[in-house]
Parts: structure tokens; sequence; C-alpha cells
């Protein structure tokens, strides 16, 4: 996931989220470097400094409706785990399937890169 500056015609994560609402240990640290982590408010870090705070199994900084509209209020600082996560992919789809979301064509492109 997910929203951020592309136009929703172009992205459908802008109309889903449902990544960012799957698993609490799904939005974690991975390969950051101290100073991209430094960046993510540490409101929306959670306490033991691993991965992003969850409300359940719903990323803190998941705004939105899933399945409706949403957005990422830390987008351009979000981790890596989930730039990797494309419309279309094994992830998305299981995702999706949670939420009652139709699965996804893979991507031609990867309108997050
Ligand atoms: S589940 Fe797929 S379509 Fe939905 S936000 Fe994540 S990557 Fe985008
Ligand atoms: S940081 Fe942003 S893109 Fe990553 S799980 Fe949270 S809301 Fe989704």
């Amino acid at each position: 996931m997910t929203a951020g500056a592309t136009p929703a015609a172009a992205d459908p994560c802008r109309a889903c989220g449902a990544c960012c609402a799957y698993a609490a240990d799904w939005p974690r640290f991975t390969l950051e470097d101290d100073a991209a982590l430094a960046r993510i408010p540490p409101a929306y870090v959670d306490a033991r400094g691993t991965g992003m705070r969850c409300l359940g199994d719903r990323c803190a900084a998941l705004d939105g409706e899933v399945g409706r509209a949403t957005s990422c209020a830390v987008y351009e600082l979000r981790p890596d785990v989930c730039r990797a996560c494309l419309p279309g992919d094994e992830a998305c789809t299981i995702a999706r399937t949670r939420f009652g979301l139709a699965a996804l064509d893979p991507p031609a492109a990867n309108p997050h890169l």
C-alpha cells in the first residue's frame, strides 16, 4: 500500500487499504536504516520500535475506510514492507480477500515507484 499523490484512477490502493489493516505484525521494519526510521513520527511507531503501531490489525497510519477510500498518513516515510506490497501481487490478493474485495490483475507497472 497505499495511496499517496497518485491519481485515484491510476491507483487501486486509494479505494482499498486492505494490506494496511490485515495484521498487526505486517507493517514491520526490515531493512530501513536508522535515519529512515527516525523520520517516522513516533506516534505511529510501536512500543518496541519494531514496526508501525497498530490498532487491532490496522496500522495507525491508515486513514479512511477499507474498501472505500484510504490513505497513508506517512506515505512518503512508509516502511519498506509497505512499498513492497504491490497491487495484484500475492499479499495484496490475500489481504483483499480478507475484506471481501476482488483480486486485482497483476499490474503492468507499479504505481508506487
Ligand atoms: S491490498 Fe493491494 S490494492 Fe489494497 S492497498 Fe494493499 S497493495 Fe493496494
Ligand atoms: S505505514 Fe502506511 S502503507 Fe504502511 S501499513 Fe501503515 S498505512 Fe499502510
